[in-house]
């Protein structure tokens, strides 16, 4: 055999092993600097996932109001610049790459991502792709196909990004949306959801650019009761996950208009589930603090929602165990599929239980579902829902402080700010200090002065024009 022969079959080998080895030491790092409260077999992060990550101090921001608005009063101050957002996301990725591994979901997150001229805005994508990782655009949606097709095309007209995901920010509490500038409730802002799942359909028909799109939606008293029907009337428009943020107290004070606290997390998600039209385990499947994330991941068939794992059935939950086990480190989202196929069918050579496991858990979710409604329907969707409850800056400036000091707190709110915190799944880069930090951190701590400085450094031009007014 000749050598050159035996190099391709070496890096054919170690390009399909099932989990990288820096991957291997990123999560078991990750694990091991998780608090003990949240050590538990249900935990993704340190067994799959390292967490969530967020661009910040790249364009502040926004051209529509929300209340409550995360980000401090100075953002609006700030010009958008487009240089300026490449570099910083660039030098924040890396910083993410290097301290947390190969492989990971970011946030290109400001302000309004759709402020960015599309050549910015596409750079700062690839820049994120650079550092290995699937980068998602956070936006109010309130932009034109013309913008999506800018980003997504080269000057040829050819796809320049190999997937395009947005968050799409929806809700009542967003003030001057263009032809709805005060929704009087959720259901009149659906034409407008469903006009921003249109434009990203049409992209992939007319160029064949493949899209994710994401929900989300704060809540607050006034629009809690809604939520059910939000999810009832959109869930099929294609959106593959619905992200509900129970409103805090951070951010702008200009902008708190109501007692966000007078509903609890169980108000909020007892109307998910009232939308989904299931219970929603979100036990089986935890991502940080419990007081932080809850995550149920399924499926629709038809106009019914499955959750993929029960945490109330000890068959699911072992399954569950062994795709940590023997899974847990492969970067599905990353791989093509013929790659994913040989590293797949690597693990089951080597641990012939998992197929077991995985077909016995296929014929029970087949049973659940029923075949007659999988004839009818012939098609799964997956949905994701997500609740996530961001903190008060009054609980969590305290308890940064004394993090800082290495001091635990002896004020029970102060000290469930502290424990949430050091269990974080959305961390923030600060590559001049070489320092992560919670995006509750980063909104109730920093924010404020690093604004201010954006403000001297990046003053608002005399004309500022976006996209939207083009
Ligand atoms: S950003 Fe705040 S609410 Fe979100 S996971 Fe981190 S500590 Fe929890």
């Amino acid at each position: 055999m000749s050598s050159r022969f035996l190099t391709r079959l070496r890096l054919a080998w170690e390009s399909t092993r099932p989990v990288d080895p820096e991957t291997t030491a990123t999560l078991r790092e990750r694990w091991q600097a998780l608090p003990e409260h949240v050590r538990t077999p249900a935990q993704a992060l340190g067994q799959h996932a390292v967490g969530c990550e967020g661009t910040h101090g790249v364009f502040p921001r926004c051209n529509l109001a929300c209340t409550p608005c995360y980000h401090s009063r100075d953002a609006n101050r700030v010009r958008v610049d487009g240089g300026h957002t490449v570099t910083q996301v660039r030098a924040q990725l890396r910083l993410l790459r290097e301290r947390r591994g190969p492989h990971a979901h970011a946030q290109l997150i400001g302000g309004e991502v759709s402020l960015l001229p599309p050549d910015d805005h596409a750079a700062a994508l690839l820049a994120m792709r650079e550092q290995g990782r699937e980068p998602m655009s956070m936006s109010h949606g309130d932009f034109d196909a013309s913008y999506l097709t800018a980003l997504a095309l080269d000057a040829h007209g050819e796809p320049r990004l190999p997937r395009v995901s947005f968050a799409g920010h929806f809700d009542m509490l967003m003030f001057g949306r263009r032809g709805i500038e005060r929704p009087a409730d959720e259901r009149s802002l659906n034409p407008y959801r469903r006009r921003f799942v249109d434009m990203f359909a049409d992209l992939r028909r007319e160029h064949g650019v493949p899209y994710f799109l994401a929900h989300n939606m704060t809540v607050t008293p006034r629009n809690l009761n809604q939520i059910a029907d939000v999810i009832r009337d959109c869930h099929d428009y294609g959106f593959g996950l619905f992200s509900f943020q129970p409103a805090a107290f951070v951010g702008d004070d200009r902008r708190w208009h109501e007692g966000y606290r007078d509903s609890t997390d169980d108000d909020v998600w007892a109307q998910i589930e009232a939308g989904a039209g299931t219970r929603l385990p979100f036990r089986a499947l935890q991502v940080g603090d419990e007081r932080c994330n809850r995550t149920t991941y399924g499926f629709y068939v038809g106009e019914r929602y499955f959750p993929i794992l029960d945490d109330e059935k000890p068959a699911d939950l072992h399954t569950r165990d062994v795709f940590f086990r023997h899974l847990g480190g492969v970067n599905f989202a990353g791989t093509a599929l013929p790659t994913l196929a040989v590293k797949l069918a690597r693990v089951i050579a080597r641990h012939p239980s998992v197929a077991v496991v995985f077909t016995a858990w296929t014929v029970r979710m087949a049973r659940t579902v029923g075949l007659r409604r999988l004839l009818r329907y012939r098609r799964i969707r997956p949905v994701t829902f997500v609740m996530h409850s961001f903190m008060d800056a009054a609980d969590v400036t305290p308890a940064w402080e004394a993090l800082q000091r290495g001091e635990t707190s002896a004020q029970p709110r102060v000290l469930a700010a502290q424990q949430r915190l050091q269990a974080c799944s959305y961390a923030m880069a600060h590559p001049e200090t070489g320092e992560l930090v919670p995006a509750c951190v980063q909104h109730s701590v920093l924010d404020p002065g690093e604004n201010v400085a954006l403000r001297q450094f990046l003053p608002l031009l005399p004309t500022v024009r976006s996209h939207r007014e083009g």
